[in-house]
């Protein structure tokens, strides 16, 4: 996937759009109500590329490569890229490791239990680092208690996290026309009323699957 910011060009004031070929997308989206600009997402399938995260040109010449040809906003869109300075640009993958702790390190954030796009990597992160602080300051400085209490506490409550963003991918660029369908009805019907409360409990559900204990700081 990619971003990078747009010319908002279809005045849109904090919403986007989402547009999907079997296999690629777009989204252009304002999100902080500047009318000048936006942020643009470009996401395709593809298998593992070998490429210099560094090199610019070359990151611009594989997305132009890859959305050649599409509808919409893209000639818009591939227009901006070319003028970008701000590419972002990485494969959409989560961090599974069996142990958050060896010796003297400890894995924290995105490091031990990265999410990716679309779930909540900031706020797992965020809560991790509360408990490893918390744990320090408890353990009186003893880092080896005190990581093995962050390692159990904090290990669940990630995975449960990871577990509700591991769908980004196939959610942006479903491989055919008929899962780009069925996931629109799908959205459709998660947005409707009664299935918005239920979508919004599971999310809050996992978000808050922790106790979090009162630290002496
Ligand atoms: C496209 C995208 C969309 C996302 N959307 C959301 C979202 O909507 N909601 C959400 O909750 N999460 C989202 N996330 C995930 C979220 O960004 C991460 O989970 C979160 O930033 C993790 O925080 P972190 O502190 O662990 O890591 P980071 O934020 O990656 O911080 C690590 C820092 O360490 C620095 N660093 C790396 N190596 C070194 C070194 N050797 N020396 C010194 N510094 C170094 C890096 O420069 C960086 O500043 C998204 C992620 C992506 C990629």
């Amino acid at each position: 996937m990619a971003g990078f910011d747009v010319p908002n060009h279809l005045a849109l004031d904090r919403t986007g759009r989402v547009y999907s070929e079997p296999g690629r997308a777009a989204v252009v989206g304002n999100y902080d109500g500047d009318p000048d600009r936006a942020g643009a997402l470009l996401v395709f399938r593809s298998e593992e590329l070998s490429y210099d995260r560094r090199d610019v040109t070359a990151v611009k010449r594989i997305l132009a490569e890859r959305f050649a040809g599409m509808g919409w906003e893209l000639p818009a869109v591939l227009k901006a890229l070319e003028e970008a300075d701000d590419v972002y640009f990485d494969a959409i993958a989560q961090i599974h490791v069996d142990r958050l702790v060896k010796g003297r390190v400890v894995l924290l954030g995105d490091a031990g239990y990265g999410a990716t796009m679309g779930g909540m990597g900031t706020g797992v992160a965020i809560v991790g680092a509360y408990v490893l602080a918390g744990e320090l300051a408890l353990a009186g400085g003893d880092f080896r208690v005190a990581f093995a209490e962050y390692e159990s506490r904090i290990r669940d409550f990630a995975k449960g996290c990871q577990k509700i963003s591991g769908n980004a991918g196939p959610f942006f660029a479903p491989p055919t026309e008929r899962r780009i369908r069925s996931r629109d009805r799908m959205y459709r019907l998660l947005a409707s009323r009664p299935l918005a409360r239920f979508f919004k409990r599971m999310t809050e559900k996992a978000a808050t699957d922790i106790k979090l204990r009162e630290y002496p700081f």
